[in-house]
């Protein structure tokens, strides 16, 4: 029971970097952030509001990184098409994920 709560916390700790296309980024929790997240690609650095709920700060994670992958995959993309595209993902994606654990652990073994 106490293992499990352990466990429970750990998955609600934020990672303190992310591994996206052989790349390590930080991720940093800041306060007075105007958005929920962003991602400052100079820095290599994704910062988090410190202000949201954990289920926000986990969906503001995912979308952040699908800006750097997308970043590196199409990197003259305009952020105008950007930014409708990677909420698209993050929403469907996250959704995905939480309904389809298998699914995850089948695309970890690969
Ligand atoms: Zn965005």
């Amino acid at each position: 029971m106490r293992l499990r709560i352990n466990e429970r916390d750990c998955m609600r700790r934020l990672p303190k970097t992310v591994k996206v296309g052989g790349h390590t980024i930080s991720v940093e929790q800041v306060k007075n952030l105007d958005s929920m997240g962003e991602y400052h690609r100079g820095k290599s650095t994704i910062y988090i509001n410190k202000e949201i709920s954990y289920q926000q700060k986990a969906a503001t994670l995912l979308h952040e990184i699908l800006h750097v992958i997308l970043g590196e995959q199409v990197p003259d993309m305009k952020m105008e098409k950007e930014e409708p595209l990677v909420t698209a993902l993050e929403v469907g994606l996250f959704a995905f994920i939480k309904d389809n654990p298998k699914v995850v652990r089948y695309l970890e073994g690969a």
